[in-house]
């Protein structure tokens, strides 16, 4: 896609599902990719997967919950990269509880990950390109589900809905710095993240949940959220700011 080749990119959550998906589109596309992941094992695997898909810069561990850890990934990467434009704020968490059940410590650890530390990580990014006198562009993970109130996800949903919100005023503040920022509102994809949550939906959930929620009749690919990412990310969306893609087959045009 037009102006990604080159680019220093970002994916946090860049080890499993989407984000893998992304950081492998990112190196096809020929940038330079630095990933983040929550745990030693995924991120050993996925850095030897991507090693064969192009210029791979590294990969570290980060909780985005860690505001100090957050800063020093972002100045390895940036280091790594040769100079860091492209973020993909992707990592994120989903609990499937029922609201009349979901407690504080839930309540606060979906808040913290999808919404806090996507602020954390997209300030530390934003310094990092303002301080450099950089232009660049920030994708946020978002959700369907920010747009509608799936039942027992209201932490998640909320979650999802403030990032939109955080996206929006993102955009108005780093347009004059030449950032553009947008969101993602994927549907149903098929990841690890879906395949836990359905495991406890009992067989077939996932085939059944499509041919009655999803016009299309199918989940979505990891690789079609991931060439969201890199429009988004590139020239040929060098005029869409502030604003949302939704890739979800359909889902939300239903009544
Ligand atoms: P996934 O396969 O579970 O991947 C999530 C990624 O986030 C992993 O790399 C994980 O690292 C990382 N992560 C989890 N907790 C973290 C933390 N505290 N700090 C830093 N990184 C952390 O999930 P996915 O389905 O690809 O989801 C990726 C993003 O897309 C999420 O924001 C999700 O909400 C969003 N999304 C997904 C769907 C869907 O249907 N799958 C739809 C809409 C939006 P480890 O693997 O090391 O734990």
């Amino acid at each position: 896609m037009r102006g990604l080749s080159g680019q220093g990119v970002l994916v946090s959550g860049g080890t499993s599902g989407i984000g893998l998906a992304a950081a492998r589109r990112f190196l096809e596309e020929g940038c330079r990719v630095f990933v983040t992941g929550h745990e030693a094992e995924p991120l050993e695997q996925a850095l030897e997967e991507l090693g064969d898909a192009g210029e791979l810069a590294g990969g570290l561990l980060l909780d985005v919950r860690d505001h100090e850890a957050v800063c020093t990934v972002i100045d390895a990467a940036d280091e790594a990269c040769d100079g860091l434009t492209v973020l993909a704020n992707n990592a994120g968490i989903a609990r499937r509880t029922p609201f009349l059940q979901i407690d504080g410590d839930d309540w606060r650890e979906v808040l913290e990950v999808n919404l806090t530390g996507m602020f954390t990580v997209g300030q530390a990014f934003a310094r990092k390109l303002v301080a450099g006198d950089r232009t660049g562009a920030i994708v946020n993970m978002a959700s369907t589900n920010a747009l509608g109130g799936e039942e027992d996800y209201a932490h998640y949903n909320a979650s999802k809905g403030g990032v939109l919100q955080l996206t929006r005023s993102m955009a108005v503040e780093l347009g004059g710095h030449g950032i553009r920022v947008n969101a993602l509102c994927p549907g149903y994809i098929d990841t690890p993240l879906n395949t836990g949550i359905a495991g406890g939906m009992g067989p077939g959930f996932a085939d059944r949940y499509a041919r009655e929620r999803i016009p299309l009749g199918r989940v979505g690919r990891t690789d079609e959220v991931a060439a969201a990412y890199a429009f988004l990310a590139s020239d040929e969306a060098s005029f869409v700011h502030g604003t949302t893609l939704v890739v979800d087959g359909g889902q939300l045009a239903v009544m």
